[in-house]
């Protein structure tokens, strides 16, 4: 069992996210694909706008939060598995 799931990627590039470019938040990969919402995670990721995205890259299970409104720039990520 993880003591905290939380931690913070640390990234030494510009990480910008743009809607329809995303990218994976371990290797950056921009083969992401959808992931199928399973359980009650990711219910409730949902409902704070968390969408599971998936990197078949490196298999690294993400959420990515679209931006609300026009801000654009409260935009995060949240690991998952
Ligand atoms: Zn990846």
């Amino acid at each position: 069992m993880h003591l905290v799931d939380c931690r913070v990627v640390v990234v030494d590039k510009p990480f910008d996210i743009l809607p329809g470019e995303v990218r994976c938040p371990r290797c950056f990969g921009k083969d992401i694909v959808p992931s199928m919402p399973r359980g009650l995670r990711d219910a409730v990721m949902r409902l704070f706008g968390g969408i599971p995205r998936h990197c078949r890259f490196c298999g690294r299970r993400f959420y990515i939060r679209w931006p609300r409104g026009a801000g654009g720039k409260s935009t995060g990520l949240a690991e998952g598995r």
